[in-house]
């Protein structure tokens, strides 16, 4: 996977990527992540990368031409490739959406600043827009970070261990279920006795027991599209029986 970032602030991605998951990824060369600076392709003396807004009103504009020559700079690595706009007004981004976006070869991402970016760029040279959530960011910089940790975790030899993205929150449409650590007591808390018990399958069943029950208490509207095996029905019927 090879990230193409847009931005009038490559540091604050940089930063990022120096540490943890993706960072690591980065460093052994599974994700690539390269940072094009919109401002590099500015023209004039002042390299502006934005101007007022034509019919007047509150804020700046990204201008399209620095947009348009920094994405011309990047290279496609193949048919594959994408072109994310990131705006509140694109298609909301979640779990589902995240592995998708895994299977491609190039992903680049567009971050906005001030008002957003010239209609021009979204008409003439995107594939898709994405929200990350229905609130305002300062910038496209965050929304750019939360795609590359969400779909970056799900490249193939990004996580030590493959089976824990397939297990998480929202991979089998489910919560995930409460994890603990040592100490076995902490502040009169004990860890649950199943977890200590040696037992696979009864701990296996404490887990799916516990995912379910958290999603029906939090959302249960996930429960209608879930994956749900026979067992999970059964469990689901005792769960509401006992509420
Ligand atoms: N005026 C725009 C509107 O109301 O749709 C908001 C502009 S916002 C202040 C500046 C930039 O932040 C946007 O161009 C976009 O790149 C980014 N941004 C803000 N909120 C976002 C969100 N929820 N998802 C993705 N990007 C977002």
């Amino acid at each position: 996977m090879r990230f193409d970032v847009l931005t009038i602030f490559p540091q604050m991605i940089a930063s990022y990527l120096n540490e943890g998951v993706l960072g690591r990824a980065v460093e052994r060369g599974t994700v690539e992540a390269r940072l094009v600076n919109i401002r590099d392709f500015a023209s004039g003396a002042h390299k502006n990368t934005d101007d007022r807004p034509y019919g007047g009103g509150e804020g700046m504009v990204m201008k399209a031409g620095p947009i348009y020559r920094a994405l011309e700079s990047v290279e496609r690595v193949g048919p594959r490739s994408m072109v994310i706009l990131l705006t509140p007004k694109g298609e909301r981004f979640d779990q589902s959406l995240a592995r998708e976006l895994a299977t491609r070869d190039q992903l680049i991402l567009i971050c906005g600043r001030y008002e957003g970016v010239d209609e021009r760029i979204r008409r003439t040279c995107i594939d898709m827009e994405v929200s990350v959530g229905d609130y305002v960011l300062s910038g496209g910089e965050l929304a750019a970070l939360v795609v590359m940790d969400a779909v970056g975790r799900l490249v193939p030899g990004v996580l030590g261990d493959e089976k824990s993205s397939q297990r998480e929150s929202f991979e089998q449409g489910l919560l995930d279920y409460p994890q603990y650590t040592r100490p076995r007591v902490f502040r009169g808390l004990e860890v649950p006795s199943v977890l200590l018990s040696g037992d696979h399958e009864k701990i296996r069943l404490w887990r799916r027991t516990e995912s379910l029950r958290r999603t029906l208490e939090r959302r249960p509207d996930l429960l209608q599209r879930a994956r749900l095996t026979p067992e999970d029905q059964a469990i689901l019927s005792r769960l509401k029986e006992e509420s």
